[in-house]
């Protein structure tokens, strides 16, 4: 009887598979750069007069809304990042005075009027359940940010939840830059010791699960991984990291790390960055969309199917793999990882099951922690310089003693 109901069984063509599995879920891509082609090449200005326009098929980047529509892009993270502006890379002096706060906070306004401007497209989301009706009901683009650093907090776990207040939904620890609360990946590579997570990276990492704020891994060193995975209480993103098995590059994710996401329940978004993946074992420099999925079939098969998504690095990138050269090409990338056998369900995963799932645990593990009365973080980097104004030690003090608490010593040293 089998027999004969598999004869009848007509078979769909992998267009025909992925047609129906957008239907009830959307794909996701953690890692686009372009907001900082707004900043660097229109300051931010989307009037008509820089003649920008996301409409343009013609645009010469990665990303556009006739290509987001011809890829199927359901749901986009925008990255808010703005770089390391220590005097070096590898400084240690986090008192440095940037103005990367007001940076950042005008890359959440630029998306923010970009979703105005191109409203009949995109819309933005402030939490998992949104990401998915936008996408379903509305058929529109769901965008949320992450921004990319705590080197964006200067220093301060209040941004941390400001960001979360304006929409941000996750940051990555570092960027190429060691900061108050955690190693970069950059900095071990550049000759500095890997010290991981801090203290007050640990506090960071509770107060982010506290909100709900995802923590993202990509570009932090091995031993950050590894401490990270080892205090969070939520499920963790690698927003645009490949696997270092296939191309051992220190912005990859080793196995043994791998081993700890499929237990944490988080995932790692597969960038399409061909030097990180670049198979030094193949003859040919030419990196193609078959690496990229040589890498999510890796990482599908050390950390699980559940553990496994696309994090592009689009418009943040100078060069691109060949067949994956923007953001139209995901559809061509799914049909060719469901030719090499990837079962329905593992596609959608692939797709975006598997980040708005940890999205959503995240906000539930903030739910609970929430209601159990967790207290807000205080925490303080030990380092900072709190400025005060010449006579301030004449303006009344709050209890005797008070001035004595930090004021005292801040001014003697
Ligand atoms: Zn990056």
């Amino acid at each position: 009887m089998s027999f004969l109901w598999k004869q009848s069984k007509v078979e769909l063509t992998p267009e025909q598979r992925l047609e129906t599995l957008l239907k009830t879920t959307p794909i996701v891509d953690t890692h686009n750069d372009f907001p900082y082609l707004l900043r660097i090449q229109l300051h931010n200005i989307l009037s008509p007069e820089t003649k920008f326009d996301f409409n343009d098929e013609h645009l010469l980047n990665h990303t556009s809304l006739p290509k987001i529509k011809k890829g199927r892009l359901g749901v986009q993270f925008f990255s808010a990042y703005i770089e390391c502006r220590y005097p070096d890379g590898l400084s240690q002096d986090f008192n440095h005075r940037t103005p990367i706060v007001r940076d950042t906070i005008e890359q959440i306004d630029v998306v923010e009027r970009l979703i105005a401007k191109y409203d009949k497209d995109m819309k933005f989301a402030w939490t998992s359940k949104q990401a998915w009706d936008i996408y379903q009901k509305e058929g529109k683009l769901a965008i949320t940010i992450g921004v990319e650093g705590l080197h964006q907090c200067d220093a301060s776990i209040a941004m941390v939840r400001k960001y979360f207040d304006l929409g941000v939904r996750y940051i990555t620890l570092t960027h190429n830059c060691d900061n108050p609360f955690a190693t970069a990946a950059s900095s071990v590579t550049a000759g500095l010791e890997d010290k991981g997570l801090t203290e007050l990276g640990k506090e960071c990492i509770g107060e982010m699960n506290r909100i709900g704020m995802l923590v993202d891994l990509s570009h932090v060193s091995y031993q950050t991984m590894i401490d990270t995975l080892e205090v969070t209480k939520s499920p963790v993103i690698f927003s645009h990291s490949s696997a270092f098995a296939k191309c051992p590059h220190a912005r990859n994710v080793k196995d043994d790390v791998l081993l700890k996401v499929k237990e944490n329940r988080g995932v790692v978004q597969v960038n399409f960055y061909p030097a990180f993946l670049k198979n030094p074992e193949k003859k040919s420099d030419k990196v193609t969309i078959d690496d990229a999925i040589d890498h999510i079939f890796h990482i599908a098969e050390i950390a699980g199917w559940e553990s496994v998504g696309l994090g592009s690095d689009f418009d943040g990138i100078d060069n691109v793999p060949e067949g994956l050269e923007d953001v139209s090409k995901y559809p061509d990338l799914l049909i060719k990882v469901m030719e090499r056998g990837a079962t329905d369900s593992q596609i959608q995963g692939l797709m975006g099951g598997n980040i708005l799932r940890v999205w959503k645990e995240n906000e539930d593990v903030a739910k609970k922690l929430q209601a159990n009365n967790e207290p807000i973080s205080e925490g303080v980097w030990a380092g900072r310089n709190w400025d005060a104004h010449a006579r301030s030690e004449k303006l009344p003090s709050l209890f005797q003693g008070a001035y004595e608490l930090f004021f005292r010593k801040d001014t003697s040293t």
